[in-house]
């Protein structure tokens, strides 16, 4: 069997790292990485395959820096170019970015499978470019990975039980990644203080909004006053803050990190502030409550379980929800699986039929 992986995003090479060390254990199995290039600073995407020891992309598309439009086209153009080439089983696509849809459109024109990991997530806000990207893809895929229960009860809403396609809940596979990695924490070669705040800011909304992110980071600065705030800081929220006069205090700003320092700040910070995806599961994996900077998640059972709560762009909210809130901290649950999805992807897509 041979699969092509689309991946682009950082979010998207710790999800393909768990899968593709599963996918070296079958020797029946042919696995080529396609990286579009979504992100390509050093430390947004070389150090993921470094650390990880994820296999080096057979193809490497360079496709970044344009709008939603031209960069999708010309994905959809270049990963069509492959597929023709290599004539693959499977595209292995992963999340909610334009890799993802430009990988799911050029393999269904083709008449190639097409399996979506993370598969049957909304925010139900269709502002966002990520839910657009995930509805589009999940109707157009053949094998459906759902991380959740949540996930699974949102496509049978969406009528997927008359879909032609197959349905899997898998668990998800960052809980994979952070068992295994777990065990390989780096420190990031920062002075890590006793007590800390792991915070992250990188979402359009938040980050285009010039309202929404002064709130944010006037929030930060005054929490940061009482409790230091690790910020590692994504490229874009960097230019965007370069670019403007928003006053940064008491915030220990980094560049971006790998992901073997992450699990080492994710260990032992107190609590985790952001409007990651990813982030969110992982200050769960690693028993830490989660402030969340945004209006809604795709994460709903870690509100509903009082691990993580949503507080907006709002400042107010954000320091009061920090000094008051009390979060659950019995994280003895079972939401995400076992840490086994990437046995399960496997196996569905060995024995599908
Ligand atoms: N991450 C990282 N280094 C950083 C910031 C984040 O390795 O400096 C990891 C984080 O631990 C998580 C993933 O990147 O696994 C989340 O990616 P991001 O927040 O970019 O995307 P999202 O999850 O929101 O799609």
């Amino acid at each position: 069997m041979k699969i092509i992986t689309i991946i682009g995003a950082r979010p998207q090479f710790i999800k393909a790292a768990a899968l593709s060390r599963e996918i070296s254990n079958h020797n029946n199995i042919e696995e080529i990485i396609v990286h579009t290039g979504q992100h390509f600073d050093a430390n947004m995407s070389e150090i993921f395959f470094e650390q990880m020891e994820i296999p080096s992309p057979q193809y490497n598309l360079n496709i970044n820096g344009l709008g939603h439009g031209a960069m999708t086209g010309q994905m959809l153009e270049k990963i069509e170019e492959v597929l023709i080439k290599e004539k693959p089983d499977w595209v292995l696509i992963y999340g909610d970015t334009n890799s993802t849809i430009a990988g799911a459109l050029a393999a269904k024109k083709l008449h190639i499978k097409v399996a979506h990991v993370e598969a049957g997530l909304r925010s139900f806000n269709m502002k966002m470019p990520e839910e657009v990207n995930r509805i589009l893809t999940d109707r157009i895929s053949d094998i459906l990975f759902c991380p959740t229960e949540t996930a699974i009860d949102n496509l049978q809403k969406e009528g997927y039980d008359n879909i032609d396609c197959k349905i899997v809940k898998s668990g998800d596979i960052m809980q994979d990644a952070a068992i295994f990695y777990s065990k390989k924490e780096q420190n990031p070669n920062i002075e890590i203080p006793k007590e800390f705040i792991l915070a992250t800011i990188h979402r359009a909304e938040n980050t285009d909004d010039i309202n929404r992110l002064g709130a944010i980071l006037g929030a930060l600065n005054e929490i940061g006053e009482k409790t230091p705030v690790i910020l590692p800081l994504h490229p874009r929220t960097a230019k965007i803050i370069q670019d403007s006069d928003f006053v940064i205090k008491n915030l220990t700003i980094i560049d971006p990190v790998g992901y073997l320092e992450m699990v080492y700040m994710l260990k032992r910070c107190k609590l985790v502030m952001t409007d990651s995806g990813g982030l969110q599961k992982e200050a769960f994996f690693f028993t830490k409550p989660c402030l969340t900077m945004r209006d809604e998640t795709e994460w709903v059972e870690l509100i509903e379980n009082n691990f993580n709560i949503l507080v907006g762009a709002n400042k107010e909210i954000i320091i009061n929800t920090n000094n008051n809130y009390k979060f659950n901290t019995n994280f003895n649950v079972d939401l995400y699986g076992n840490g086994s999805a990437a046995k399960s992807i496997v196996n569905s897509l060995i024995n599908y039929n």
